[in-house]
């Protein structure tokens, strides 16, 4: 078996979302070196995926589309000396601060002082939930959807349900309706609608998405393909079927931590690991990811080139 190539940085990052780039540019701007590793081709992470506009005002003063953001983020992140490796998963992180990384070329070892967890947040999948019935195709998160539309030109069924009222289902329901698809409706398990003001006058309000609070769905029908699902009313206690061929959740993030969960002792986590944006906490707005991973960026690199002149 061939041995993996190591290489040696001072500060490995994880993710080049809008909070991984800030991080490498001020770390790499700060005089430390950088990699920045991505299991996709494209910098950007989420952002590349969200067509709408609503991103930028406070970093740039502008209102942009996320592609437009990113492309702002990748101009300052292509001028760094950080040196970006696409299409590179991270498998594991050891305690003796090695990354295993799987590269096109194979695997590669990369040896830090500091690393930086940028690796977004993941999406609570519908069988999070305890609902019976089959596993059939056309089931998918949202932030999944949007992928899947936005970057790789797939379509989707017609008739479609939404179960949560997070933002990025209200997104995905004006989007589908541009789109020319039925949204028959949006489930929510609580008395209000979630997500936040700005979205639910864009996208429910002003695209007529009708949201039935107090619901939830409890069966899914049909194989291979979805029939439709069955939406029980929560203050009454009666059910419905809805026949849809499309179901979307919605159901939260979480920030996506796995890669560090074998380093986590009764002290917390090591004091050379980080986490910025999503990884650390959902961040609504991605100014608010880059400007964390700005300021840590530049911090874990202050906190190397100090250390190394005290030796
Ligand atoms: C649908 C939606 C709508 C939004 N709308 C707005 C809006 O209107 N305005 C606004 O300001 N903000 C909006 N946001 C929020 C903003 O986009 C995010 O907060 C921000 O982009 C998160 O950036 P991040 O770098 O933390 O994570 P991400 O963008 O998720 O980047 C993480 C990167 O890490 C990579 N990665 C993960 N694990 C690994 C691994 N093991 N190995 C290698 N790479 C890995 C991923 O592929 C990804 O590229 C929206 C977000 C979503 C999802």
């Amino acid at each position: 078996m061939s041995q993996a190539v190591t290489l040696t940085t001072d500060i490995f990052i994880v993710g080049s979302g809008a909070a991984g780039m800030s991080a490498a540019v001020s770390a790499s701007a700060s005089g430390a070196s950088v990699i920045v590793a991505d299991d996709r081709e494209v910098p950007g992470g989420v952002l590349r995926q969200c067509v709408h506009s609503g991103f930028g005002l406070g970093r740039y003063g502008r209102e942009m589309t996320g592609p437009e953001y990113s492309e702002e983020e990748f101009r300052h992140f292509e001028q760094s000396s950080a040196v970006y490796f696409p299409k590179c998963r991270v498998i594991s992180i050891g305690s003796d601060r090695t990354a295993l990384v799987s590269s096109p070329d194979g695997l590669r070892r990369i040896s830090f002082i500091e690393c930086i967890l940028a690796s977004g947040c993941i999406e609570r999948p519908l069988w999070s939930l305890p609902v019976a019935g089959t596993r059939p195709e056309g089931v998918y998160t949202a932030g999944e959807i949007q992928e899947m539309i936005e970057i790789g030109g797939y379509d989707t069924g017609d008739r479609i349900f939404i179960l949560g009222s997070g933002d990025i289902g209200q997104i995905m329901a004006r989007r589908f309706v541009q789109l020319g698809k039925t949204v028959i409706g949006m489930a929510e398990q609580k008395a209000e609608p979630g997500g936040m003001k700005r979205n639910q006058e864009e996208c429910i309000k002003a695209y007529d998405i009708p949201v039935i609070l107090n619901s939830t769905v409890t069966e899914v029908h049909g194989f291979p393909h979805l029939t439709g699902v069955t939406l029980r009313h929560l203050d009454s206690g009666t059910e419905e079927l809805i026949e849809c061929d499309t179901l979307i959740t919605a159901l939260g993030l979480e920030p996506d931590k796995s890669l560090a969960e074998g380093l986590k002792t009764s002290d917390g986590y090591p004091e050379w690991l980080h986490f910025c944006g999503n990884a650390d906490f959902v961040h609504e707005i991605a100014d608010s990811a880059s400007a964390q991973g700005e300021k840590l960026g530049r911090s874990t690199a202050e906190h190397i080139l100090v250390s190394r002149k005290e030796v």
